[in-house]
């Protein structure tokens, strides 16, 4: 029976909705769920039922009887077993077109860049702030979409972090010294309610979704908060720390790192104009350069609708190196090796000039 089951044949409603294009974007995306309790497990579900392409699960935890009244995944028969085991096993059955990876074991500063670098959105659903932090500072050095979720009693918060162009506010810009596990209560000591963690969860993963669709979504600077006591749901903003050592002082540095002035020895690269056609087209230098070496024309905004080969260095450039930047953080994101020219086009016009 299930062998003759189809793709449209789960998908078709979902596919009504976006259509067959923001779908294929479904399949071809890669997410990782850190943390398979009481976030993960709906959030597990909704994603794999989605048709994510790819989906990764870590946790270290062995399913406990406790577990029951909020990790959906889990059943009294599954108790002892490793969380990861089973919820891909059930996830499997679910949906069968997925790809899952496992990583059974703790996230710490050893694995997390290995493990988070495979992935496009990172979920973040775990409960200690030692390891929320390091989620989140590892997926900032990566240029990594982040979507981050935290419970307290009848409360949930709510926070997306797209660093695919490194750009802040961040999580540091809200909390620049990290909190110390022990400073809230646990949902072992406050208490939690399963539903509470059903909503918040399956909000990570609508999320990932929307923004993978590319819909309007949560974005860096925003908190939702949603309080299930009183009903009431409501986005806050918080501003960019003007010193902030992750989203400010991180992107100096590596800015540096990224930027490259000429001359350099062009015909190494594939250059990359992200300007719109019209600004390109007029341009004296870039046409100079297409004369004598291999030039793409992909503005900024169609960025994504592009696969560049990984066996080939990358310039990317601009009018005065903004756009070119950030086109340069989102291919790097993509695991290509990529420059951006310092200045742009304007800065090289104005040499010769001089
Ligand atoms: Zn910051």
């Amino acid at each position: 029976m299930t062998t003759s089951i189809t793709l449209s044949d789960l998908y078709q409603r979902q596919i009504t909705l976006i259509g067959e294009e923001a779908f294929e974007k479904i399949r071809n995306s890669r997410i990782l769920v850190i943390g398979a309790g009481g976030l993960g497990c709906p959030a597990l579900q909704y994603l794999a039922s989605s048709g994510v392409g790819e989906i990764g699960i870590l946790d270290f935890d062995n399913v406990s009887a406790s577990n029951l009244q909020r990790q959906i995944l889990f059943e009294i028969d599954d108790i002892g077993r490793k969380k990861v085991e089973v919820a891909a096993e059930k996830l499997k059955k679910l949906a069968p077109f997925c790809e899952y990876r496992i990583y059974p074991g703790r996230l710490d500063e050893i694995n997390a860049n290995e493990v988070i670098s495979q992935f496009d959105v990172i979920l973040d659903c775990t409960d200690n702030f030692y390891t929320k932090f390091l989620i989140h500072d590892t997926c900032f050095k990566n240029a990594k979409v982040l979507i981050q979720a935290s419970v307290y009693q009848f409360e949930g918060q709510l926070q997306l972090f797209d660093f695919r162009h490194r750009l802040g506010p961040c999580l540091r810009c809200l909390w620049p010294l990290e909190p110390l596990d022990g400073c809230t209560a646990t949902c072992a000591e406050a208490g939690v309610m399963g539903p509470l963690l059903g909503v918040i969860g399956s909000m990570q993963a609508m999320e990932a979704l929307k923004l993978i669709i590319g819909k309007e979504h949560i974005n860096n600077g925003e908190t939702l908060f949603v309080d299930l006591m009183s009903r009431e749901f409501d986005v806050r903003r918080f501003q960019q720390l003007k010193d902030c050592s992750c989203c400010v002082k991180q992107e100096q540095r590596h800015r540096e790192i990224l930027q490259v002035d000429l001359p350099l020895k062009l015909d190494e690269f594939v250059i990359v104009d992200v300007r719109s056609l019209e600004e390109s087209d007029q341009c004296s230098f870039i046409t100079k350069l297409k004369e004598q070496y291999t030039v793409l024309q992909i503005p900024l905004e169609k960025m994504d609708d592009f696969v560049l080969t990984k066996n080939q260095k990358y310039l990317t450039v601009c009018a005065r190196g903004l756009r070119s930047l950030k086109a340069c953080h989102f291919l790097r994101s993509q695991g290509l090796e990529v420059y951006s020219l310092r200045g742009g086009t304007q800065h090289i016009l104005n040499m010769e000039n001089v």
